[in-house]
């Protein structure tokens, strides 16, 4: 039985390539140095998959940036706004791809969340009727330097339909006319790769997501079989699927030709007798057992089943076993952790502890040991015992939930009449709620972290930077303030930190886009609020300022996506644990005299399951985890919510129930392509379409937000607009925020002033 992972995290357990990059873009560290730091990298994640035991090693999971954008820049199907960059070096094409050029003021690629997962990939955008002009790909590299360096390597690519299907079409032509291009290419580096690897892993996601349309399915098997051709029998191909069942596209999957077949099942795990059924004699079968997408062991007694039935059916030769998906998903080494509760870290187990599982599980399965087999069981039976995992008070909340508590007083026709009392002008202008995140609040965060300062002196100094973001806002005359979330490391992580239920990792980090990483919470117990979370900084910002002043607080669904959560208890239940605490602190806020209080949803689309039925029930309950959240206070007070990178249009349905009173959503990449789908469906309330991209250093002119907000007035009626920028700015530096801000307002008055003129 062959045993492999499907990808390591590139980051390292330090975050040494966040900070190799970051230096390099800073022109502090030349090219030669980052690549050397990656070279390091790559070794030292090779070898904790062969002192695993693992039979490969992964290359081509290892990216500077996105393995979606090493993909775009090999094939060369470059957009041509870069061409000013046509004869600048690779790598300051591909990171001006990835950023944007801010010199030359070229945007970047679009960037968005890689199926239900937190990480985002550099979107391709294919014009069918444009040359493409190859790059080398460095996995071709990679895989050779693996090689020499006696190591097994197994390269990954993300497969043609998966690629396409990702992929914005631009122009007129249809972007799976590339097709035959894209396979082209593929083969001639298949070819290459096959020199110096024995299996190639060609990774289909889609297949588990529905949305590949059937004008490409059918070419599926075609496609595959050149493939495998260009292999030429010297390198076995693995098509590769996970984050989900392959519901319709079993027999396409099973019959695709490829010599093995992987499946998630920690995903998909009612698809295994299925498969069994339909997978062809010559095909071995790849099992993803250990869980990927999570921090928590494998149950060892349930996976050794399916193996048993995988083997009983097929013979220990053609079974493999595998991660479910990529391990970039999951921290790198738990080893690193010195602070969790002693029961909670004999749980857990990251990346490299999940490359141990699967050898582990290999000899358990092969030699029978029995230790380790009651060693993984004893690991989940003392958590039960010791943890605090149930409270009897937050069982007994949640039970007594009624469906009144889920609804506002009044609808929003009524509610709107109530919140005139802000006094907002038409096109009220505001922020999604951070400021600048700047080194010196990260220098005192962390001084004070390391018992440096005095939570006194701390306090100060972020009351200092609220006050500053307070004038400033009052300088750039905005309508509606934010104070700024200095105080705040993480949107998330601030919350859990105060609530029940929770703990943290010292090193726990994940990618979440180039060498942005975030550090989840770990939900392990029931969730609940100890005292007020947000009170204090929000009635401080207010006493600033006679503008209404935002309570700002993350939602329950962001709250649960964003983080680890337990898996013995049912996600809808976590979430309503959640909820209730933030409805606590909702009404604290209203109580202390906030008039406008936003529940940020960004993680309610990435969250969905990729499966239609499972998707339908997930909003449910996600949904009225926000309604429970948001709906105890009284109608004059304001509800927003915020949602960042998302395709709207097929849950615009459930976007509506969540009956805020303002959304703000991103989309001025997409040029406002989103409102319509507003406009089409009629949405009830206001609208604030991110009018900059928050994500680029670049500062939009006055025109050209004047100009996306005339378009936007010809899906959403002038009442129900809002004027803001795509997301928080806590990643921009003050001058460039300052700046784009200025122009936003700039551009708000003219247009308030056409609209007066009409
Ligand atoms: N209020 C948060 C901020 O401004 C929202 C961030 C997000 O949507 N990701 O940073
Ligand atoms: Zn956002």
């Amino acid at each position: 039985m062959k045993t492999h992972i499907l990808g390591f995290p590139s980051i390292g357990k330090f975050r040494e390539l966040k900070q190799a990059l970051e230096s390099f873009w800073k022109g502090e560290l030349s090219e030669e140095a980052l690549f050397e730091k990656s070279v390091e990298l790559k070794k030292r994640h090779w070898s904790v998959q062969k002192n695993a035991g693992l039979d490969y090693v992964v290359t081509g999971d290892f990216s500077l940036y996105d393995r979606a954008l090493d993909l775009t820049f090999a094939i060369g199907a470059i957009a041509p706004r870069f061409a000013p960059l046509a004869n600048a070096n690779a790598l300051e094409r591909y990171f001006a791809m990835a950023r944007g050029d801010a010199k030359r003021n070229i945007a970047a690629m679009e960037m968005t969340k890689w199926f239900d997962t937190n990480y985002h990939y550099i979107a391709p955008e294919i014009n069918a009727s444009a040359q493409w002009t190859p790059n080398a790909h460095p996995i071709v590299e990679d895989t050779r330097l693996a090689k020499s360096l006696g190591f097994n390597p197994k390269p990954a690519l993300i497969g043609p339909f998966t690629y396409l299907t990702l992929a914005r079409s631009i122009g007129e032509a249809d972007k799976y006319s590339t097709l035959d291009r894209l396979v082209e290419f593929y083969a001639a580096l298949i070819k290459t790769l096959s020199d110096s690897s024995d299996l190639v892993q060609i990774e289909e996601p889609i297949l588990c997501a529905e949305t590949l349309p059937s004008r490409a399915a059918k070419r599926f098997g075609e496609v595959y079989a050149t493939l495998k051709a260009a292999a030429g029998g010297k390198a076995k191909l693995a098509l590769t699927t996970y984050f989900g069942s392959l519901g319709d596209h079993l027999e396409r999957a099973a019959q695709s030709g490829c010599d093995y077949l992987h499946i998630d099942l920690a995903r998909g795990e009612a698809q295994l007798d299925d498969v069994l059924r339909s997978l062809p004699n010559e095909t071995a079968l790849s099992l993803g057992l250990v869980n990927g997408r999570n921090i928590w062991k494998t149950d060892y007694s349930k996976a050794l089943k399916l193996i048993e039935k995988a083997v009983s059916k097929l013979g220990e030769d053609r079974v493999a076993i595998a991660s479910s998906c990529s391990l970039a998903h999951c921290p790198v080494d738990l080893d690193e952790e010195r602070a969790l509760p002693k029961s909670i870290k004999d749980r857990m187990a990251f990346a490299a502890q999940k490359c141990a599982e699967i050898t582990e599980l290999r000899d358990i399965f092969v030699r029978g040991d029995k230790a380790a087999l009651a060693a993984n069981q004893a690991a989940f039976e003392n958590a039960a015992k010791e943890a605090d995992i149930y409270n009897a008070a937050v069982r007994d909340r949640a039970a007594k939930v009624t469906p009144d508590m889920l609804n506002r007083r009044s609808p929003y026709e009524k509610r709107r009449e109530a919140q005139s009392v802000l006094n907002l002008p038409l096109l009220p202008t505001t922020t999604i709620g951070s400021f600048p995140q700047t080194a010196a609040i990260r220098k005192v965060r962390l001084a004070y972290k390391k018992g440096e300062v005095s939570e006194a002196e701390y306090i100060a100094a972020i009351k200092r930077e609220t006050q500053d973001c307070v004038e400033k806002q009052e300088r750039l005359g905005l309508d509606v303030f934010a104070h700024g979330e200095s105080e705040r490391n993480d949107m998330v992580e601030y919350f859990g930190q105060q609530l029940g239920g929770f703990c943290f990792t010292q090193n726990g980090w994940v990618q979440s886009y180039g060498s942005r990483c975030v550090k989840p919470p770990v939900i392990y117990g029931d969730v609940y609020r100890k005292a007020p979370m947000t009170i204090d900084w929000i009635t401080y910002a207010q006493s600033l300022t006679k503008k209404p002043m935002k309570g700002m607080l993350t939602g329950p669904i962001t709250i649960l996506c964003w983080s680890f959560v337990r898996e013995d208890l049912e996600r809808s239940e976590v979430c309503k644990q959640i909820a209730l605490a933030i409805r606590d602190e909702v009404l604290d806020l209203e109580k202390a005299g906030v008039r406008v209080i936003q529940i940020d949803e960004a993680a309610l689309r990435e969250g969905m399951p990729l499966n239609a039925n499972d998707a339908q029930q997930y909003l449910r309950w996600a949904i009225d985890s926000f309604r429970l959240a948001a709906s105890g206070v009284e109608d004059k007070t304001q509800i927003h919510t915020h949602m960042c990178y998302s395709e709207f249009n097929s849950i615009l349905e459930w976007i509506a129930k969540m009956d805020a009173d303002v959304i703000s959503i991103e989309s001025s990449r997409s040029g406002m392509a989103l409102l319509s789908a507003f406009a089409d469906f009629n949405y009830p309330s206001e609208v604030g379409p991110g009018v900059y991209d928050i994500h680029s250093p670049r500062v939009p002119s006055i025109e050209e937000i004047a100009e996306l907000l005339r378009k936007a007035l010809l899906h959403i009626p002038k009442e129900r607009l809002w004027v803001n920028p795509d997301c928080g700015l806590k990643t921009r530096g003050w001058e460039e925020a300052y700046n784009s801000l200025e122009n936003m307002v700039a551009a708000a008055k003219i247009v308030r002033a056409e609209l007066s003129r009409a």
